[in-house]
């Protein structure tokens, strides 16, 4: 928090809307739908209930099939379940990790074959990186399978100019607490017309019917945004900016920081055409390159420090959860999970944090062996000793804004 969420928290109080409805919603929803470039915005409590909406506006009943990216956060596919439909899991491509377009169209023609068109596919722009948008859309669109974009990561990040956010037939927000803006807690759904956009209100408050007293001919949720928490949202707004420039400079401090230690990549867009908000800094770690050190070591590394890191998502498929749903492709985002680790990206990371990440760095690569953990900070305490560790025992974390 460090704009006018205060200021704006305090209007709401003043003029007591504290309630899923008030003019915070309004303007944060404004906010959105300027930022987005023109498009309907609904906040909602959470990306989940954004998720669960948009398949339920898609027309997702029980029973239907509904594609979905494997490399995700479980959020993306449990509205499926929650719908009792069935998800069909696809791999990752190479070139930007999320949703491979070979094996989406292969599954799109097996369902097919099999009698089971499926009914929606969910996108996802892994850590922020945006997926291959065109040739995702051209697959839909000659299946006519409509999209239901996940941007939960990627608010700030852009594919040729345009905002992602805008490229489903229903898109997805997230502002929970550890996205690259936070409401605390809250969603929107996003689409392109005013209708659908009613729809979503009008299911998100109950499902209310027209008259005097409470008629009911559909089922209904309570899924609107607070009015306190659009608050926030607004505050957040005014430096969301400011956010993705910090994240993308973490980014380039851990491209800096592996640029000559081979067998470390880290996760970047394909070319100039995207622009990822790098809500996570990633990497991975090929073993055979770095005299058998890999994401496990660097990860022990770290968390001896005080320092946190993370595997990447496990992919859905792989969930004993999902373990009897369909999947295409091949073996990419397995692989990925195997050797990838998620870095401190915090839009606040200090100076003096950045050193400690360096120093830990350093020592596991640039001494070419296994590191003994125990031993990392004791027996080379002179790799440490002229440094600044005033914060030593306090917790960097992985995804604080
Ligand atoms: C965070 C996240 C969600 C869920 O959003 P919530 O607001 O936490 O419910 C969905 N999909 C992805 C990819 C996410 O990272």
């Amino acid at each position: 928090m460090r704009g006018n969420e205060q200021k704006y928290i305090r209007e709401a109080f003043d003029s007591n809307w504290v309630a899923p409805m008030g003019t915070n919603v309004d303007l944060f929803e404004r906010d959105l739908k300027t930022y987005l470039n023109n498009v309907h915005v609904t906040t909602l409590s959470s990306g989940t209930a954004a998720i669960h909406l948009g398949l339920i506006l898609l027309g997702v009943n029980a029973g239907d099939e509904v594609i979905c990216q494997s490399l995700t956060f479980a959020a993306s596919a449990n509205p499926i379940l929650y719908l009792k439909a069935i998800p069909v899991f696809i791999d990752s491509e190479e070139d930007t990790w999320n949703l491979c377009p070979i094996a989406l169209e292969e599954a799109i023609i097996d369902r097919i074959k099999l009698g089971k068109k499926p009914k929606a596919i969910i996108t996802v722009h892994l850590y922020g990186n945006p997926y291959k948008i065109e040739v995702i859309r051209s697959i839909a669109d000659k299946y006519q399978i409509p999209i239901l974009e996940d941007a939960a990561e990627a608010l700030g990040s852009s594919y040729k100019g345009q905002k992602c956010g805008v490229f489903g037939d229903i898109s997805v927000l997230s502002f929970n607490g550890n996205k690259i803006i936070t409401t605390s807690g809250g969603g929107a759904l996003v689409s392109h017309s005013e209708d659908i956009k009613s729809r979503a209100i009008f299911l998100a408050t109950q499902s209310k019917d027209d008259a005097i007293h409470y008629e009911h001919s559909e089922v209904g949720y309570n899924y609107r945004l607070s009015n306190i928490s659009a608050s926030i949202g607004r505050g957040q707004m005014e430096i969301l900016d400011e956010f993705v420039n910090l994240r993308r400079k973490m980014q380039v401090f851990y491209k800096q920081l592996f640029e000559d230690v081979p067998g470390v990549y880290v996760y970047d867009v394909p070319d100039k055409d995207y622009f990822s908000n790098h809500w996570l800094s990633v990497i991975t770690i090929n073993p055979a390159e770095t005299n058998g050190i890999d994401c496990n070591d660097l990860r022990l590394a770290f968390e001896a420090e005080n320092i946190d890191s993370r595997p990447f998502w496990k992919p859905l498929h792989l969930q004993p959860l999902h373990q009897d749903f369909p999947y295409y492709g091949g073996n990419v985002a397995e692989s990925l999970f195997a050797k990838g680790l998620c870095l401190p990206s915090g839009s606040n990371t200090s100076e003096e944090e950045k050193a400690r990440i360096q120093n830990v760095i350093d020592c596991v690569f640039k001494t070419k062996k296994k590191i003994k953990i125990k031993s990392l900070f004791s027996k080379n305490k002179s790799l440490f000793e002229n440094n600044v560790f005033v914060n030593f025992f306090s917790k960097i974390r992985l995804e604080t804004t």
